[in-house]
């Protein structure tokens, strides 16, 4: 995924694939809050297909809040955060180093060692984590470049900021980066 360019808006649906977690019931969604330091990391777990909040300004128990009201899992490199949601038994899993791939192997093994299975849903969007749906070609004549309309056959666009994305030229980094999630990567 891809490249964008939005206008619309619609409404959200839950993903319609499922992702499970040891501690919810078998084939749920993995769900992810981020805090505020892994905005880009959310960012590619969005394209990856895990609904991923990403939570950046606000008061840290707020976050908690949020994380188990809604079942999600806390994302953060910030180890005293991680213990706070231990006590109240919200999943964490602690994030280390600084380049994206490093956060995404660092995410699976934090995941293995709490036995949290990960599975994606269907890509949402990395902007604003809507879902995605399939934009017919002709509907985006006036919105995308010529050149790109003719070299890409499949268009999906956000239902909630209307993003259009592409298979572009970024598509390999991303999926580099969407392996570190896999168990032999
Ligand atoms: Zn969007």
């Amino acid at each position: 995924m891809i490249r964008r360019q939005g206008s619309s808006t619609l409404l959200s649906k839950e993903p319609r694939r499922a992702v499970s977690s040891s501690r919810r019931r078998t084939h749920d969604p993995t769900r992810f809050i981020a805090d505020a330091m892994l905005g880009s990391l959310a960012r590619k777990l969005r394209a990856f297909g895990f609904d991923t909040i990403y939570y950046k300004d606000g008061e840290d128990s707020t976050l908690l809040e949020l994380a188990a009201s809604e079942g999600r899992v806390l994302l953060t490199s910030d180890r005293a955060l991680s213990e706070r949601a231990d006590n109240r038994r919200i999943m964490s899993l602690v994030i280390m180093g600084s380049k994206e791939s490093k956060r995404l192997v660092s995410l699976r093994f934090a995941a293995d060692a709490k036995g949290l299975v990960l599975v994606r849903g269907p890509p949402r969007c990395s902007l604003c984590n809507g879902n995605l749906e399939r934009s017919p070609r002709s509907e985006l004549a006036n919105r995308l470049p010529a050149g790109v309309l003719s070299r890409h056959r499949l268009f999906y666009r956000c239902v909630l900021c209307g993003m259009v994305y592409w298979r572009g030229s970024h598509w390999k980094k991303l999926r580099w980066l969407e392996k570190r999630l896999e168990q032999d990567s």
